[in-house]
């Protein structure tokens, strides 16, 4: 079993920490938050005063942060863990940042000589605490071997993508997806309606025909045919329309850099900053459809 340093600990780094301590690991915490900490001390992880001091013992160091500014300022600022973690740790970034800063990193990391992958999950909260999740890992092989036996304790599925960043863009390539394929899910539900089709008819129909998607059978933004999505509870819970506004913002900035055609999500990009400015940031992104209806 590991020492596992875990720096960020809120909605999925605590649950992903606890299911490391219930396989065995012994977990030392760490969060700007107080409270984030006591928690994770009320469930049996040490706690530190700092990522170093978290850092420093540790065969694995795991951070789950919001966004890339975090990562670096963890990593590469001043008393960062390239430097603070041991020569022989496992650094490993499970937070969803671009593409960019998780290279960056890597390879700051490499020159110190240690170990790095970038490990972005899918899976949400729910996921998160049922130790469902599926990473996307992007670095070396061996670093890849490493790693997972660790990050199967807080998940179902862990994928080696390729090179540094490449977990990285495996998440916002498939949040891309889901964004693009929710809007136009939620567009057909608007146009039956207007047409006077039923909505579990189209269900019935489209789950069955070439409109079949994860956005209309599994997550359908309606109420009814799949009781089990959002749309059932209010739009409550589920995957926040702001962080997947945040996920689309970072596959456009890696469009850009890349020079790849993305208008499909450049437009998906422009729907949820809108929903989000009308307020709604905090409800499951299904509930794009209510903007579409005009609500
Ligand atoms: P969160 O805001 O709940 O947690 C982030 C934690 O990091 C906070 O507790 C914060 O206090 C801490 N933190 C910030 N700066 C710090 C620092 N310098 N040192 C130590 N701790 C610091 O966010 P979250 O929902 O847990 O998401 C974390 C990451 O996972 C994000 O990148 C997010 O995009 C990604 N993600 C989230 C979900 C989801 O459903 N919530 C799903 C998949 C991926």
């Amino acid at each position: 079993m590991a020492t596992v340093a875990f720096i960020g600990l809120g909605n999925m780094g605590l649950p992903m920490a606890l299911n490391l301590l219930k396989a065995g690991h012994r977990v030392i915490g760490f969060d700007v938050a107080a409270a984030c900490l006591d928690k994770a001390r009320a469930a049996g992880a040490e706690a530190a005063d700092s990522a170093a001091q978290a850092a420093a013992g540790a065969d694995v160091v795991i951070t789950m942060l919001p966004t890339g500014r975090e990562v670096r300022e963890i990593y590469a600022g001043a008393g960062g863990l390239i430097g603070a973690a041991r020569p022989d740790a496992l650094l490993v970034d499970c937070s969803t940042i671009d593409v960019e800063t998780a290279r960056a990193m890597a390879a700051r990391a490499r020159e110190a000589g240690y170990d790095m992958i970038d490990a972005p999950v899918s899976g949400g909260t729910i996921g998160a605490e049922a130790a469902t999740l599926t990473f996307m890992v992007g670095g070396e092989a061996a670093a890849f071997a490493r790693a997972e036996p660790v990050l199967s304790a807080m998940g179902r599925a862990v994928i080696h993508a390729g090179p540094s960043g490449t977990g990285q863009a495996a998440k916002i390539c498939n949040n891309m997806i889901a964004g693009i394929t929710m809007i136009g899910v939620s567009e057909a539900f608007v146009l039956a309606q207007a047409l006077g089709l039923d909505a579990q008819k189209l269900f019935d129909i489209a789950s069955k025909s070439s409109g079949q998607c994860w956005a209309l059978t599994t997550y359908c933004p309606v109420p009814g045919p799949v009781p089990g999505s959002p749309a059932n509870r209010a739009y409550e819970g589920g995957f926040a329309a702001g962080l997947m506004l945040k996920d689309l913002r970072l596959a456009q900035m890696a469009a850009m850099q890349s020079g790849a055609a993305t208008p499909m999500g450049a437009e998906a990009a422009a729907m949820y900053a809108l929903f989000c400015n009308s307020g709604r940031s905090g409800m499951d992104f299904s509930a794009i459809i209510k903007m579409i209806a005009g609500e």
